[in-house]
């Protein structure tokens, strides 16, 4: 397929030009007529400690005006092989109400789904995966690959069961996730309670802590995620803060010793084949990244992302 002609002349202008859009591609009303679908979901009322991810995806918007057209690494060029959209943010008109934010997202991937395109969501906090496997976990359970320095397996903490720290224990209680069919990668950092994770033991959730990605080395980790997740239908979580704050200070709950940002790239470019239906990226909060540096290393991640769900697409098509 062509490469869409407003997205090439974009990319001939000056970068700096104009107003953002994810990785300069051409601004959507709506997902009809695209492969991808990138959107924000700028909503962080699901945080347990720092605020600020509601601001991520204006911010990997900025930052992305940097990402050009063809991966180095792997050749693959996404916007030959499929084409992809920004079609703007998630409205979320109730922000201070938490599961009635989660249920305007889920509207508002709903669409996305019914058009045939597979989403690419910037959040916003992690809770924020919840409403969209909803969506994208509606006709069965998805497996997932799961980046993050938390499994995210959490329960009731403040008062509500849907912040960051539970979206997936909640998608499994609702039955869009497959627990079997879930890795977890990079997990790490104190824990308040030796059994913190136990929902991901207890439901078969391979979890990959990161002293042990280390041990295993980034190829096995590869190699232990694809056979997890197998040929079904998966979706792909990135939460920044699987890298180590070095290389991603901009986020809400960082953790130490983590993995580069070269080794989140070679993870992402890892799932290359899989059968995936859906990713985020989530938790870039850019009060907490002066340099910019986080937005920068999420957009190049989005371009990861958008890399493997573009070879997907040229293969379902066939
Ligand atoms: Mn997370
Ligand atoms: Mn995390």
């Amino acid at each position: 397929m062509a490469m869409d002609p407003s997205a090439l002349e974009k990319m001939q202008r000056p970068r700096y030009l104009g107003m953002p859009t994810f990785m300069r591609a051409p601004a959507h009303d709506g997902p009809a007529g695209l492969d991808i679908a990138m959107i924000g979901v700028p909503y962080d009322g699901g945080v347990t400690n720092r605020p600020g991810a509601r601001h991520g995806p204006r911010e990997v918007r900025n930052q992305s005006s940097l990402m050009r057209l063809v991966n180095q690494a792997t050749g693959v060029e996404p916007y030959s092989l499929a084409t992809v959209g920004d079609i703007g943010d998630v409205f979320i008109e109730r922000p201070f109400h938490l599961e009635s934010s989660h249920e305007e997202i889920r509207r508002a991937f709903e669409p996305i789904m019914e058009a045939g395109a597979v989403p690419l969501a910037v959040g916003g906090d992690h809770s924020i995966s919840l409403p969209i496997l909803r969506v994208v976990g509606a006709d069965r359970p998805v497996g997932l690959v799961h980046i993050d320095a938390h499994c995210d397996t959490g329960d009731g903490h403040l008062g509500s069961r849907f912040h960051h720290g539970a979206p997936f224990s909640r998608a499994v209680d609702e039955g869009v996730l497959d627990p079997e069919r879930t890795v977890q990668i990079g997990i790490r950092g104190a824990l308040n309670d030796p059994d913190q994770w136990k929902f991901s033991y207890d439901h078969g959730m391979r979890v990959i802590h990161m002293h042990e990605a280390r041990e295993m080395g980034l190829d096995a980790v590869i190699a232990e995620a694809r056979r997890v997740v197998g040929d079904g239908p998966t979706y792909l979580s990135f939460d920044i803060d699987a890298l180590d704050p070095a290389y991603a200070p901009g986020t809400g709950t960082p953790e130490i010793g983590g993995f580069t940002s070269f080794e989140g790239q070679v993870l992402v470019r890892g799932m290359a084949g899989l059968n995936l239906v859906g990713a985020d990226l989530v938790e870039v909060a850019p009060p907490f990244d002066p340099s910019g540096v986080t937005a920068l290393t999420g957009a190049t991640l989005m371009f990861e992302i958008i890399c493997i769900l573009s070879q997907v697409i040229a293969s379902r098509r066939g």
